[in-house]
């Protein structure tokens, strides 16, 4: 049978507790997940393609079957590249849900083959995305509880 590999695309930037706690699930139902960082020209990103990959090395490193790259063509392309049919994103309030389900749609339609998985936010990060965490980290804000470590170190650097 061949290897059930899963993708989580996002742009990561950065690596949140709410998006870990995704991959450490996530990393449980599939073979091999490729967390996969979007290197996108259209939202301004705080770290660049490398940075982000870097930290997400560095808070997966202990997950064996969690992979990191980074790609810019279109998702269900780079699904196809990985031979991965499963698209996996997370879901916290309703706001989320139109513009993943117009995703998911248009990448059913691209490709009939790719399945997306949506899992629910552990309550305890609902309220959790990387901009809030970019908010907090410019205003010298404790992030603590919101990052890992290694991501918090980082958000110093950038901020001071
Ligand atoms: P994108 O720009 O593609 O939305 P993000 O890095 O913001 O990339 O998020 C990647 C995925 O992780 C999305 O599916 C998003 O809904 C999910 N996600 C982000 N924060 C959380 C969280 N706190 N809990 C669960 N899922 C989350």
């Amino acid at each position: 049978m061949s290897l059930r590999i899963a993708v989580y695309p996002g742009s990561f930037d950065p690596v949140t507790c709410g998006h870990l706690d995704i991959i450490h699930r996530a990393a449980k139902q599939f073979d091999k997940l490729i967390v996969a960082v979007l290197n996108n020209t259209a939202k301004n990103a705080l770290f660049t393609l490398e940075e982000r990959q870097q930290l997400l090395r560095q808070v997966t490193g202990h997950l064996p079957n969690v992979e990191v790259d980074g790609f810019r063509d279109l998702l269900v392309n780079y699904m196809t590249h990985k031979k991965a049919h499963v698209i996996v994103r997370g879901l916290r309030a309703v706001s989320d849900f139109e513009y993943e389900l117009q995703m998911a749609s248009a990448n059913q339609k691209l490709n009939p083959d790719v399945e997306t998985f949506f899992m629910m936010t552990n309550p305890k990060y609902s309220y959790l995305s990387s901009s809030i965490v970019k908010e907090l980290a410019k205003f010298h804000g404790d992030v603590s509880d919101f990052v890992p470590d290694e991501v918090a170190e980082a958000l110093r650097g950038k901020f001071g």
